[in-house]
């Protein structure tokens, strides 16, 4: 299942457990179970603290599997064969739930420890989604921090069935206690706002109390993080808000026009992008969403930029940087369908299509490229 390169490479990862973990493997009579069986049996002589063993319980989808911290509740289960774009989702999983410490945030991480309440959720992913892993390790790293919060990702090209029943038509697609919850590409930081009930209230207090930027740059993609560093290099006190910070960028797999850099990926742009920017004495507040701009009443006093959370900032410059959305048609349904038969990701949403038939609308390079590649998956 795994070459001797990954192998070598995973066994150097697996050196770095620090708590015992057990497989828990549910398997059934598919070629699918084979599959997982090679793969679980060669995870398990990588380091021995991993021991591997079969579910008992009737009561979990099949095939899967558990990676649990012996003798805690912390755990969290892949319904299916975590491969493709979700194998650094595995090599994560493995790590944390073996007590090897996360990168976010502290501020972050107290967050996730403090929620109370009991979460399960459940996200369906497809192998080829390349906005998929940013959800399914966040909501791992949260199961690891807080034992409230249990999760289980799901490739909706193996449960056909259930992604039918619930209508998935849409990956990243997630389910909290049951319910429709939260669809497409969301980070740690905004899953954690999102269930924190005060976070709007504290982030606002925050803003509230920030001085007067000299410049204030609305929109954290390319441009705005552009603009916010040449503000900056001038020594001139400068802010950005942003409601994601990286823009399109963070939703591009592959770039290859970035002259000197003949290839990279849209997140390991934004990441760089963020570096570069923190070079520099600008404020980012990521997941602020501008609501109302209200001009100075005269030249020389500041402007001010209300926040969705009720926050507001001042700024004797504004830079409007937004970018762009996606195109609306315009036609009846489309709002109430997105998600659910509406689909803007050919590659991730198209294994969810298969069979079917579907409708290409656009007949430019993305659209062309879009039909090519749906045409190997969908009926018609
Ligand atoms: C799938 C895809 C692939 C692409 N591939 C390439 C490629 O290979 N090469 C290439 O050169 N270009 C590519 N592009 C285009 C490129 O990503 C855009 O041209 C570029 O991101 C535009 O940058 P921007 O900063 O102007 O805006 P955006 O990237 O759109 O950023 C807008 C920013 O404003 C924020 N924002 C919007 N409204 C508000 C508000 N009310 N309050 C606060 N913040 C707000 C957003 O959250 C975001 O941070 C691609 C785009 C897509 C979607």
């Amino acid at each position: 299942m795994l070459d001797a390169g990954i192998k070598e490479q995973l066994k150097a990862y697996m050196d770095k457990l620090q708590q015992p973990i057990e497989l828990v493997a549910a398997y059934d009579d598919s070629d699918k179970s084979q599959e997982l069986r090679q793969l679980l049996e060669e995870l398990e002589p990588m380091s021995d603290k991993i021991s591997l063993r079969t579910e008992e319980s009737n009561d979990v989808r099949r095939p899967s599997f558990a990676i649990n911290r012996i003798g805690t509740d912390i755990g969290v289960r892949f319904a299916g064969i975590p491969m493709g774009h979700e194998f650094t989702s595995l090599v994560l999983a493995l790590l944390q739930v073996g007590g090897h410490p996360s990168k976010a945030a502290q501020e972050v991480i107290e967050q996730v420890q403090e929620l109370d309440g009991s979460f399960e959720f459940e996200t369906y992913f497809s192998l080829s989604c390349q906005n998929c892993p940013d959800v399914v390790q966040a909501l791992n790293l949260m199961s690891v921090l807080n034992p409230n919060i249990k999760h289980t990702s799901i490739d909706g090209a193996l449960f056909q069935d259930e992604v039918e029943q619930r209508e998935v038509m849409a990956v990243p697609s997630v389910y909290l206690n049951g319910e429709a919850w939260g669809q497409g590409r969301m980070t740690l930081e905004e899953i954690v706002a999102r269930l924190d009930t005060k976070s709007d209230e504290k982030e606002a207090e925050k803003i509230n109390q920030k001085d007067t930027f000299e410049v204030l740059v609305i929109g954290g993609g390319p441009a705005g993080a552009s603009a916010a560093i040449y503000a900056s290099r001038k020594g001139i006190s400068t802010g950005i808000a942003a409601e994601r910070f990286g823009g399109q960028v963070a939703d591009t797999m592959g770039i290859e026009n970035l002259i000197s850099v003949p290839y990279t990926e849209g997140p390991k742009l934004v990441g760089a992008m963020e570096q570069h920017v923190k070079e520099y004495d600008v404020d980012i507040m990521n997941m602020q969403r501008a609501e109302k701009l209200i001009p100075a009443a005269k030249p020389g006093l500041a402007h001010e930029v209300r926040l969705a959370n009720g926050g507001s900032l001042k700024a004797r410059t504004l830079v409007l940087s937004t970018g762009a959305r996606w195109r609306q048609l315009g036609v009846p349904g489309e709002d109430e369908y997105r998600n659910k038969g509406v689909a803007y990701c050919p590659h991730c949403d198209g294994p969810l299509f298969k069979g079917k038939r579907v409708a290409v609308i656009g007949g430019g390079n993305s659209g062309v490229e879009a039909a090519i590649d749906l045409a190997g998956i969908v009926g018609h």
